[in-house]
């Protein structure tokens, strides 16, 4: 029988900054736990990434920084593949999609769909940066999220909700480069006609509802129920790949449009590195090749319906079988946050451990159906509690117990007795329970399966108290170490997916052939270390972590938090000073000393106050929108200056008499104010 060929994907990180634990928890650690299982099951595998070096999150790096965005990607590209490597996040190939094999696929792919007429052709409006003199595509602009309010949504989707966005769609949008409200003009870019695939897709997707997770399952259905709408593929920017059509000279591809071919384009050179170019096409053009993409939710819409439409109307490619998407961890309740530094860095926290303690803990929290937390103290107690007082307990006192009293061999064992029969029928449920849970994709409950392996195996161990035996009964003594080393190999394999550097020192120390890695998943509780084979010394597995080590990384982390406040303060980029205009226009407006008699709610505007000012000549109403920065009681008594000649208006039922002043800045406000000394109706000039 064929071996069952499976490609694997994690969502390409955008090179742009360092990797934390909330990206490992998403796209990276089940995806390479997962490919591990899979090697070992004996299937055809292959486990392909590489930087997103595309897409706006770079250019504005760069800008910020004064440098090329290449200089960027060059930097981030080689920190994280090593980070990725020490942590044990094994690609097949992590390749980069600035490489001309990527640009050329990419363009290739385009072509074929601009060629077979999928795309349509449209000038429609767009937000433009006039001091910058440049359409803001995607996250060059930011507003608050049409669905859910958030304030700091991007132009192509909002981060609070998943929602997929477009510019246009933002209201009260700014400029992310210079924070001034960008004016609207038109411009030309090819589409990806969603709707028209809408059946497609759905006859492709609804049927999955047993397959797919739940959580990424209803976003899916939610967005066809909205029905979608054509998405341009095409953007006025210079960093990207470059539109292969002479028309479009000055235009790069979508990022998203280019991104996730990365994935083949990262396959071509893997196959090219085999000496056999053409072999990817055996992973991505074969009907039985189960295609897996591993992403956090963020990404579903494109790889779930952007994605697959593309494969579709290309029509050479296989389509994903799964999108196993997590949602986000979190850090004790905060968001993380790479601008505020809000995050445990992955190459930061390899400076202090080894890896698998923070693969453990974090395949056991995995946000697999809800948003989780990751805490140090929780950290703590799964290294000290479940991997160094019940996994490494045991392996240590089976491989103590070979060295003092059986010259460091397996001994001969004598007859299998119940405890013997459950602990082999635990290994043999063990195995079958993690495999199902991995191949479900519900990662924590595999580790929760290998956990009662574990419990299980120091269980026998102290039922059979071979401290006692080894002086009444050496042969029943002999029986329970022989079991317990069997077990240590069991547990290795079964660990390997999960912990590979932990699998292949338990390997080392019982001196076995070759590497857990070259092992068959069904064959892990087979007993096949002979009586009489050596072992190696044991050695600590996992070292356990005192309350100060642990407390130091707390502190750390809560002292790096940047302050929003000063952040925006130093990001600040004032809007653009407007028009000239002449002393005579600024002669007609009449500003004057008000000072606030009462101030009150409007009941359903929930922005909206409205304040009784005294002008000193006349008492009047003015609706101002500073509910969510005041309370009426703190305004009244304040002396404000106000525009008293603005032409009267009525907002949410309520007459408006004029205007008070205020300075805002990203996030800031502030009401001006006189001193109290000044009559009330004074003139400002
Ligand atoms: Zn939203």
């Amino acid at each position: 029988m064929p071996k069952e060929r499976y490609l694997i994907t994690s969502a390409l990180p955008y090179a742009n900054g360092p990797i934390h634990i909330g990206h490992l928890a998403g796209a990276y650690l089940p995806a390479d736990i997962y490919a591990r299982y899979c090697r070992l099951q004996d299937r055809e595998t292959l486990y392909i990434c590489g930087s997103d070096e595309h897409g706006v999150p770079i250019t504005i790096k760069a800008e910020k920084e004064g440098v090329a965005p290449q200089e960027i990607v060059d930097e981030y590209h080689t920190r994280n593949k090593k980070a990725f490597e020490a942590f044990g996040i094994h690609f097949d190939n992590y390749s980069r999609t600035s490489l001309d094999i990527h640009h050329k696929t990419a363009q290739d792919f385009f072509t074929k769909l601009y060629e077979e007429g999928v795309f349509k052709k449209k000038t429609e409006e767009q937000l433009y940066d006039e001091n910058k003199q440049m359409f803001l595509p995607d996250r060059y602009v930011m507003g608050e999220c049409p669905r859910c309010s958030y304030e700091e949504a991007y132009g192509d989707q909002c981060e609070q909700c998943g929602a997929s966005l477009s510019p246009m769609e933002l209201i009260n949008p700014k400029s992310a480069l210079t924070g001034s409200t960008p004016v609207v003009k038109k411009t030309t870019h090819w589409y990806l006609p969603l709707g028209d695939l809408q059946d497609e897709l759905e006859d492709w997707i609804l049927p999955k509802n047993d397959e797919w997770k739940s959580n990424v399952y209803a976003q899916v259905k939610g967005w066809l129920e909205q029905k979608l709408s054509d998405r341009a593929v095409t953007r006025d920017l210079s960093w990207g790949v470059k539109v292969p059509l002479e028309e479009a000279k000055d235009k790069v591809l979508y990022v998203w449009f280019d991104a996730p071919i990365g994935y083949i384009s990262s396959t071509k050179e893997w196959a090219e590195q085999q000496g056999d170019p053409d072999l990817w096409k055996k992973y991505w053009q074969s009907k039985d090749t189960h295609l897996i993409h591993f992403i956090g939710k963020d990404n579903i819409v494109f790889h779930c319906l952007i994605f697959p439409a593309m494969l579709m109307a290309h029509g050479d490619y296989v389509l994903p079988e799964n999108v196993p998407a997590n949602e986000f961890l979190n850090l004790k309740g905060l968001k993380f946050s790479t601008s505020r530094n809000i995050a445990v860095w992955l190459d930061d926290y390899l400076e202090e451990f080894p890896p698998d303690p923070l693969r453990y803990a974090l395949a056991s929290t995995l946000p697999e159906l809800r948003d989780t937390d990751f805490s140090w103290e929780d950290f703590q107690s799964r290294n000290n509690n479940e991997l160094a007082d019940i996994v490494g307990n045991f392996i240590n006192r089976a491989l103590q117990f070979a060295h003092k009293y059986f010259d460091g061999k397996v001994p001969e064992p004598g007859e299998a007795g119940e405890m013997e029969n459950d602990l082999v029928q635990a290994l043999k449920n063990a195995g079958k329970e993690i495999g199902e849970s991995f191949d479900k994709f519900r990662f924590r409950d595999g580790v929760r399966a290998f956990m009662m392996a574990g419990k299980a195996a120091n269980k026998y161990f102290n039922d059979k108290e071979p401290w006692k035996t080894r002086k009444d009964d050496i042969r029943d003594c002999a029986t329970a170490i022989y079991y317990s080393i069997q077990t240590a190999k069991a547990l290795a394999v079964y660990m390997y997916p999960i912990m590979p550097f932990s699998a292949e020192r338990i390997w080392k120390m019982l001196n076995l052939d070759s590497s857990v890695e070259e092992q068959k998943w069904e064959r892990a509780a087979v007993f096949t270390i002979e009586p009489g084979h050596v072992l190696n010394d044991p050695e600590i597995l996992f070292e356990k972590y005192d309350d100060d080590v642990i407390q130091k990384q707390i502190e750390k982390l809560q002292s790096r938090i940047v302050e929003p406040a000063e952040e925006e303060d130093m990001d600040y980029t004032p809007p653009p000073v407007k028009e000239e205009i002449s002393f005579d226009d600024f002669q007609d407006l009449d500003l004057r000393v008000a000072l606030v008699k009462e101030a009150a709610a409007i009941p359903k505007a929930d922005k909206l106050l409205k304040l009784q000012i005294d002008l000193g000549s006349e008492t009047r109403q003015i609706v101002a929108g500073i509910a969510k920065r005041f309370d009426p009681g703190e305004l009244v008594g304040r002396r404000i200056i106000v525009v008293a000649n603005l032409a009267p208006a009525t907002l949410m039922g309520e007459k408006s008499e004029g205007m008070l002043l205020a300075a805002e800045g990203d996030d800031q406000f502030g009401l001006l104010t006189v001193p109290d000394d000044l009559p009330t109706g004074s003139p400002i000039r």
